[in-house]
């Protein structure tokens, strides 16, 4: 069935979000409506609102959220009425080479789904019946979403709403490169550049992973002082010290691991930097498409590092979001923490500019 939803919407590049009321439609083979109870706004958000990701507007914002499935579509098994479910923007066929060796973050089939289903329709509608896309085969920044179910994982009931929104997005980035890209090893010393929602999770990442040493660095010295609550033994303010590269080495010897969670070239030279022999920097952080980083290309075979990259925490959804949960759950993941505030879907604007000025760990809109 059709439903009334109210949305935040770009309606053009450079413009402010939009609060409108849109037709959300049933569900088609393969899909299920979620009523909507939580959702983060991110970065990503704001990029698709600045053409940074070049998603075509009418876009209906939002990846990162968790609802209640009401309506299933014809052929689903695994949902029914009434499970509580995780959006996430990975699209994976399930079939091609990257899927199949478990890497379904690099699904070749992805990018059929960017800003609309993968069948290439939407099931979105606005005020004059034009239809809308969807960030990420998802549009969840609204009261209603329909969705394929390989969008979607079932999660725990017992886990607050708004908690269980963060990890389809800044907690699986974080930890994922933590865990799945790095795989990083006890007793390890680590670096996180970069101090957002993504880089907390980098963070708690490496405690929960046993990391012995962490050190945060930023410029902001309250983002600082949330990296301590985090679980970082150390921090580097960069506008304190000539050089966080020298620094970090002088504390540590050399990291074994550095995560780059800002996006930049130079971030990336000096996560690169930080590294001890043998050590591995892992760029999380999205980058402009015409940003450059450069190296000393000795030090790849004579120290044996190693840069790599990592997209979503290399997450497989179906596996890693309930895993995340269950360490939540245990005590080892902050996720109460991460939301710094809610706000309710009327004050979206307000929550993107929070965002920009920096103010919130998570900003999360909740719904009635
Ligand atoms: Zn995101
Ligand atoms: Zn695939």
């Amino acid at each position: 069935m059709d439903r009334q939803a109210k949305a935040v919407v770009c309606r053009e590049w450079g413009q402010p979000v939009q609060v409108e009321t849109i037709t959300v439609e049933g569900p088609k083979r393969d899909e299920i409506t979620i009523k909507i109870a939580a959702c983060g706004v991110c970065h990503s958000d704001l990029s698709a609102t600045t053409g940074k990701i070049p998603y075509p507007p009418p876009l209906v914002l939002g990846h990162e959220a968790a609802g209640v499935v009401v309506e299933v579509g014809e052929g689903v098994t695994a949902f029914k009425e009434g499970d509580h479910v995780v959006s996430t923007f990975i699209s994976m066929c399930g079939k091609c080479s990257q899927c199949v060796r478990g890497r379904p973050v690099l699904c070749e089939n992805a990018r059929k789904a960017m800003f609309n289903l993968p069948d290439g329709t939407v099931r979105t509608k606005g005020a004059d019946g034009e239809p809308l896309n969807v960030f990420g085969a998802c549009g969840v920044m609204a009261e209603f979403a329909t969705m394929h179910v390989d969008n979607c994982v079932k999660v725990d009931e017992t886990v607050p709403m708004q908690n269980a929104a963060l990890v389809s997005c800044a907690v699986m980035t974080g930890v994922g490169a933590v865990f799945n890209t790095a795989k990083l090893e006890p007793g390890s010393r680590a670096a996180v550049f970069g101090i957002g929602g993504v880089g907390l999770n980098a963070i708690q990442g490496c405690v929960t992973a046993g990391a012995e040493m962490i050190v945060a660095v930023d410029s902001n010295p309250t983002k600082l002082a949330m990296a301590k609550e985090f679980g970082a033994t150390h921090t580097v303010n960069i506008n304190e010290v000539e050089d966080a590269a020298k620094a970090i080495k002088k504390m540590t010897g050399g990291v074994d691991y550095a995560f780059e969670c800002v996006g930049a070239g130079p971030v990336v030279e000096q996560a690169y930097k930080s590294l001890g022999r043998g050590g591995t920097a892992v760029v999380v952080g999205v980058a402009d498409p015409k940003d450059k980083t450069s190296l000393t290309t000795l030090t790849l075979p004579a120290d044996e590092r190693t840069l790599k990259g990592s997209w979503l925490g290399s997450a497989r959804p179906q596996h890693d979001f309930p895993r995340i949960l269950g360490l939540y759950k245990a005590g080892k993941l902050k996720l109460d923490e991460l939301v710094t505030r809610t706000y309710p879907i009327e004050e979206a604007a307000q929550a993107f500019e929070d965002m920009v000025a920096g103010k919130n760990a998570r900003g999360v809109i909740v719904f009635d």
